[in-house]
């Protein structure tokens, strides 16, 4: 099996298929560097968290960033859940996409007043504030419109999520929330401004977590915060607790999303907050393991230190390995041939050092043939970069026996579309 526990990512007759589709047919119809997505493994990493949830009031809040492509937030508007976003393009993206905009929570340590006034008219569910001058801002810009802001405040429960440090984010160092210490004032103030209407609490503590206890730390300092606030006589309707469930990428072990909720609920239901409504923001978990990225080998270039395999994808398109030397799985698309397996560092054509794939893989590949970089669904597209002047790749998106393209492939035209030569 190429993806342990990804049914819908497997080989058939030799051949890397997602879902019924051949990925070989697939790259010749619309060329690489390619990716490909399974609605069905999509929707089946939601399922987890919606049996987690099961008999609970509960709304499960796509983290976007992780794939904003229009035709991904669909299935996921199509399959009832709000969204998590950090921009005001991210919004207009979740209304073309047909997601609700009630259903959308507004995260981010940098909203300006022109996002803030347009979540405020779109009629945004929350804004999960991350500083006391945010709280300021917000709370102008909405009387200004004769709104109330719906507000929660995001706190940073300082616990080491124990993942990179490029993705932790509950730790005391970090930009993200507002510090425990000053949680309780930050609520009082919230609660005294006229523009604003407190409605929840929330935390994120980091991305690609794959043990259980910073979860579970971070529930208790948010629980003791819940009594403190409530203490106060501010009534919290919701606990959202952010995302951050890693997948596999290289036998990584995280808990499942519905055996990760038995255990945080049962904490909640411990000390009395069962019946709140609770929000979560993944990202990663719901699309990361569902797609791959199909790259044509171009060349190989032995070497002295060295054999490299360069591919037609590169860090423009899959920049993880080149910001936080992240792993990629890297496969065949067909069956493997009669060359022997040589050790390569998998690289682009991007004239960066740092323009890695995957280093010191065994791979039996000659030039023309296809490899998969696998896990690709999240942090990758919507990470894409047109640097050295290359189109963004093509996406499609499998569903059963069919294959819709969702993105096409950005041209050198559309990349200078919005320059002008100087006179
Ligand atoms: C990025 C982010 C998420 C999603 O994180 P994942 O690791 O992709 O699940 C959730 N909430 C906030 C505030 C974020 O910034």
């Amino acid at each position: 099996m190429t993806h342990p526990g990804h049914p819908h990512i497997h080989r058939q007759g030799g051949e890397l298929h997602v879902e019924q589709v051949g990925v070989e047919r697939l790259a010749r119809e619309h060329g690489t560097p390619l990716f490909v997505y399974s609605k069905a493994a999509m929707l089946s990493a939601l399922a987890a968290y919606q049996r987690g949830f099961a008999g609970r009031k509960a709304r499960i809040c796509y983290a976007m960033k992780a794939n904003s492509s229009l035709g991904v937030l669909q299935v996921f508007a199509q399959a009832g859940c709000g969204f998590d976003i950090v921009s005001g393009g991210e919004l207009e993206r979740v209304l073309a996409a047909g997601g609700q905009a009630s259903h959308v929570i507004f995260s981010g340590v940098g909203k300006t007043r022109a996002e803030m006034a347009q979540a405020l008219r779109a009629g945004i569910g929350c804004f999960n504030v991350e500083s006391e001058s945010e709280l300021e801002v917000l709370d102008a810009v909405a009387r200004g419109l004769g709104l109330r802001a719906p507000v929660s405040i995001r706190v940073n429960p300082n616990v080491d999520a124990k993942t990179h440090p490029y993705i932790s984010t509950g730790l005391k160092g970090n930009k993200f929330g507002v510090a425990h210490e000053r949680t309780l004032a930050t609520y009082r103030r919230a609660a005294s401004l006229p523009g604003l209407e407190v409605v929840g609490i929330d935390c994120h503590i980091g991305s690609q977590i794959t043990e259980v206890d910073p979860y579970l730390d971070a529930m208790d300092r948010v629980l003791d915060l819940v009594d403190a606030v409530e203490a106060q006589g501010i009534r919290l309707r919701h606990i959202d607790f952010g995302g951050g469930l890693g997948i596999d990428y290289r036998g990584d072990t995280p808990p499942a999303a519905d055996a990760l909720w038995e255990q945080l609920l049962a904490k909640v239901d411990a000390r009395g907050y069962g019946d709140r409504e609770f929000m979560i923001e993944p990202g990663r978990s719901l699309v990361g393991n569902a797609g791959l990225c199909v790259t044509e080998v171009l060349y190989l270039k032995p070497g002295e230190q060295k054999n490299f395999c360069i591919v037609d994808a590169a860090m423009n398109d899959l920049p993880r390995p080149a910001m936080y030397e992240a792993y990629h799985g890297i496969v065949p698309v067909g069956p493997d041939g009669a060359s022997p397996a040589t050790t390569y560092d998998v690289v682009g054509p991007v004239c960066e050092s740092g323009d890695w794939l995957g280093r010191d893989r065994e791979l039996a590949v000659q030039p023309g043939q296809l490899l998969a970089v696998l896990s690709a669904g999240a942090y990758c597209m919507s990470m894409a970069s047109n640097y050295n002047t290359r189109g963004r790749a093509a996406e499609v998106l499998v569903d059963g026996s069919r294959a819709h393209l969702i993105r096409a492939r950005e041209s050198a035209q559309d990349q200078m579309r919005m320059e002008r030569l100087v006179g």
